[in-house]
């Protein structure tokens, strides 16, 4: 039986796959939305999203095996820390939280 995929957008980046440039433009975002207030987060999300091509709640896999994962938590990962007084604490991507969970 013939297999349709549909096209449909992408739900993880790779974080190696990004220029240098844009390994630091994420970096600042991601620090930047950490400590945005309602207000700044959102906008921050959607430059992140233009830049990694997903879109969602987006984290960077905060995993000790330094997977460098790029996912919408919102469809996908375990969390292993809430951020407490900050905005995006530390998730694991699916694939990690399979194979390795952590827990704070
Ligand atoms: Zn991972
Ligand atoms: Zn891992």
């Amino acid at each position: 039986m013939a297999v349709i995929t549909h096209a449909r957008p992408s739900l993880e980046a790779d974080y190696r796959t990004l220029s240098t440039d844009d390994q630091d433009r994420f970096d600042q975002l991601m620090e930047r939305a950490d400590h945005a207030g309602p207000h700044d987060y959102q906008p921050l999300m959607d430059t992140l999203a233009v830049l990694t091509g997903i879109t969602g709640e987006i984290r960077k896999c905060a995993c000790s095996c330094w997977c460098p994962v790029i996912f919408d938590a919102d469809r996908d990962g375990h969390v292993i820390e809430w951020g407490e007084g900050y905005n995006l604490g530390r998730h694991q991507c699916g694939r990690c939280a399979d194979e390795h969970p952590e827990t704070a």
